[in-house]
């Protein structure tokens, strides 16, 4: 049976994100990392998840990776589409989130969407079109002062408004609270007026699956993933997913395992406290690696005496007076980019020469840096480990188990849960 859901996301722990929501939600998902090759054979599986990294890229390279992916997802079969993108609906007045969603309407012959980066149990509220992150307007929030894409105003039909040149509308609380057939009945009277989107309010959880049956019809949904949480009730109730239980069933790997840490983020900070009580660690320091020695060398010597016995971390995480002090001498991306050539070389190494089969890998430019040297190309997607983290099995050659988590997630127990989930 051809998948039923083809997502584009536009980043690789958003991407996550969805596909982890997919599986709690009964469906067999891959998450595919960048735009698959033409010739890949399509996975047995109910959604397809295709990360790019898309966010802040030229609106034009990001439409073309995009239509790309989505040309792929149709050709595989795919009869329902998804654009995902952050629950701050994190963009620039340039996109990409207006210029993309034009092109997948274009090429799915559509004339229109919703656009809903809600999620209320993560604290992403959308009311008279007003996103709040927690009790704060999105322009009050931190995202006020993101480096990439500052979100200065809340207003999401003005912030889509400015991204596309097709007319933006907006499906209030009272729809919603009304019922399926009342957001329906909105979305045909808004495109009756000439809009293509609609922001739609969302205030509680239980309104997402609300929306989620309104629009699983749409050829495309976009959203964050908040939004994918009614799906697939919608698609069972159509007839198009049977009630699969074990939609997070991955094979077993067996092998030697590691946690590398790249993550400067408290709860990752928290996580290698914890650890250290009881297991051994490797601290990388990045003002050696800068000095050219070989630290890296030193911290696989470090693991291969400890991973007969059990696992072992390696870490360059520190507290931010000291990332402070080190991005001062090496300059921001320097530092950020030794360390991630370290830890990539660490892991290649151990998959290689050493058995390891399962890694917990902390910080999202760490795993990104990690699972591209591994060359990998796919994952399935497995049980959920902590809330917004799956554990993963490669779809490549050899098979790695890996959990691969970006900085404030998990628990302080995270890396033992991680590896207890992943025997
Ligand atoms: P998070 O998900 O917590 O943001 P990331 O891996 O995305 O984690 O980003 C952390 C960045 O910090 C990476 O680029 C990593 O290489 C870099 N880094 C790790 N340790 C240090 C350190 N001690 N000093 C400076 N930068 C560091």
């Amino acid at each position: 049976m051809a998948p039923i859901l083809g997502c584009v996301a536009d980043d690789f722990t958003g991407a996550t994100d969805l596909a982890n929501m997919l599986v709690r939600g009964g469906m067999r998902t891959v998450q595919l990392i960048g735009v698959p090759d033409a010739g890949r054979p399509v996975p047995d599986v109910d959604a397809i998840v295709v990360a790019l990294k898309s966010r802040t890229i030229a609106p034009a390279d990001a439409v073309a990776q995009s239509v790309a992916a989505l040309d792929w997802l149709k050709a595989a079969g795919c009869a329902r589409f998804f654009f995902k993108y952050c629950s701050t609906f994190d963009s620039t007045d340039r996109g990409n989130i207006g210029p993309v969603a034009d092109a997948l309407l274009d090429r799915l012959d559509s004339d229109r969407t919703i656009a809903c980066p809600a999620f209320p149990e993560t604290g992403r509220t959308i009311f008279k079109g007003h996103l709040f992150v927690g009790d704060q307007l999105l322009s009050d929030s931190p995202m006020r002062h993101h480096p990439l894409t500052p979100m200065t105003e809340s207003n999401l039909v003005a912030v889509l408004g400015r991204q596309t040149a097709r007319g933006v509308g907006l499906i209030q609380f009272r729809a919603v609270a009304a019922g399926a057939e009342a957001i329906r009945a909105q979305l045909d009277g808004l495109v009756s007026n000439g809009d293509t989107y609609a922001i739609v309010d969302a205030v509680t959880d239980d309104q997402l699956h609300v929306i989620g049956e309104a629009v699983a019809d749409l050829p495309l949904i976009t959203g964050g993933s908040g939004v994918a949480l009614g799906l697939p009730a919608a698609y069972r109730a159509r007839g198009m997913l049977s009630p699969s239980a074990g939609a997070d069933a991955v094979p077993a790997v067996s092998g030697k395992a590691a946690v590398l840490a790249g993550s400067c983020s408290a709860a990752t900070l928290g996580q290698i406290a914890e650890w250290r009580k009881t297991r051994p660690s490797y601290n990388i320091d990045p003002l050696r690696l800068a000095n050219g020695e070989d630290v890296a060398g030193e911290a696989l010597a470090f693991l291969r005496q400890h991973l007969e016995a059990g696992p072992a971390l390696v870490y360059a995480s520190a507290p931010p007076e000291t990332v402070k002090a080190i991005q001062a001498k090496l300059g921001r991306e320097e530092a950020g980019a030794i360390v991630e050539r370290a830890m990539a070389h660490i892991a290649t190494t151990l998959v290689a020469e050493d058995g390891v089969r399962r890694l917990v890998v902390a910080g999202g430019e760490t795993s990104g840096a990690v699972v591209s040297a591994l060359g990998v190309t796919g994952l399935r997607i497995g049980a959920q480990i902590d809330p917004g983290v799956p554990g993963t099995v490669t779809l490549d050659t050899p098979t790695i188990a890996l959990a691969l988590k970006s900085g404030n997630f998990g628990g302080v127990d995270f890396f033992e849960k991680a590896l207890a989930a992943m025997p």
